[in-house]
């Protein structure tokens, strides 16, 4: 099969890479397409840990299911793959599992190839209303649905989003919805139209006075880097700069550990006590409420995928897909 993967010559094009065997409750996936994120170009500059086929945002059509009434079914992935055995995975835990593996991370296969291998409990089936290209941003848009539910903002004054990537994009989207005072702080201007199409309030955060009088502030890490520190300890120490006394500050961060997004909030523990803040992590919502929110029509996702390529431009989709002014690449995998 096809397969754009990262190897000791870099990242390439294989066409022919092995088809991989679907193992006891698991099932082989018929790649459609893929959506090529800041952390697959992270991988691809070494930034983050990896050898094997890329992508982690997966929508195919279920190609061989011993589960009756799959076979055929167009289906999200969720990359995340558990244990299953950890005393966490056993708790009922296994989003924090000990030694969680993830499609298209560390050296496990993605979905940049004409088919995966996946366990059937990984996979949403999508409605058929819901336009499968879509669905390659479920997982971005149910992780921003976890901090609505993390953090309910709808009876806070004051709420801001630091950030300007897809993922500070959606979770400013899902909060403004349920309070209309939310604010995006970003540092590419250019984005800012999406927030004026959505009607949320934006600024750029060098404008942005550190005034201590946000309710709540939550600070997106990416992995896209940017001229204005968005991604690190310095974004989370502005953050809590604004913050009032007993705000909450929400910290969400990316599924893997980025090299320079450095998480470092020692030297904010002074702000902590002084202010009684209250610090919550976010990382992964459940794939499945972010399907249901996008087939809901809830959220607005067409504007955030900026390009689209197919698998066989192979190295050459990945350079289009670094340019600064995209935000997403929709890759198309089946022909
Ligand atoms: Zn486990």
């Amino acid at each position: 099969m096809k397969a754009l993967l990262i190897d000791e010559r870099g990242p390439r094009l294989d066409p022919a890479y092995a088809t991989p065997n679907a193992g006891r409750g698991s099932t082989l996936v018929r790649v459609l397409c893929t959506g090529l994120s800041g952390l697959d170009l992270a991988a691809v500059a070494g930034r983050i840990a990896h050898a094997g086929v890329l992508g982690h945002e997966i929508v195919g059509r279920v190609e061989s299911c011993e589960l009756a009434g799959l076979e055929g079914a167009v289906v999200a992935v969720d990359p995340e793959l558990p244990c299953g055995s950890c005393d966490w995975c056993a708790s009922g835990m296994p989003r924090h599992c000990r030694s969680m593996r993830r499609l298209g991370f560390g050296s496990t296969d993605g979905g940049l190839a004409e088919f995966v291998a996946v366990p059937v409990r990984n996979l949403v089936r999508l409605p058929a209303s819901l336009e499968p290209e879509l669905a390659v941003l479920a997982q971005p848009v149910a992780d921003a649905v976890h901090v609505a539910r993390l953090v309910p903002v709808e009876r806070q004054t004051y709420v801001t989003v630091i950030g300007d990537g897809v993922s500070a994009l959606l979770i400013a989207q899902i909060l403004a919805a349920r309070n209309a005072s939310v604010r995006l702080l970003g540092a590419r201007p250019d984005r800012f139209g999406l927030c004026e199409r959505w009607r949320i309030r934006h600024r750029d955060i060098r404008e942005a006075g550190l005034r201590a009088d946000q309710d709540v502030v939550v600070a997106c890490f990416d992995a896209e880097p940017t001229e204005a520190d968005l991604s690190g300890a310095e974004a989370a120490e502005r953050a809590l700069g604004m913050l009032r006394p007993r705000g909450t500050l929400v910290v969400s961060g990316p599924a893997v550990p980025i090299e320079g997004v450095g998480l470092d909030l020692s030297r904010a523990a002074e702000a902590i006590v002084s202010g009684e803040l209250r610090v919550v992590g976010s990382r992964r919502g459940a794939l499945a409420e972010g399907v249901g929110a996008i087939a809901s029509g809830s959220v607005d996702l067409a504007p955030l995928i900026t390009a689209r390529a197919k698998l066989d431009e192979g190295v050459g989709l990945l350079r289009a897909a670094s340019d600064p002014s995209q935000l997403r690449t929709l890759v198309r995998v089946a022909a």
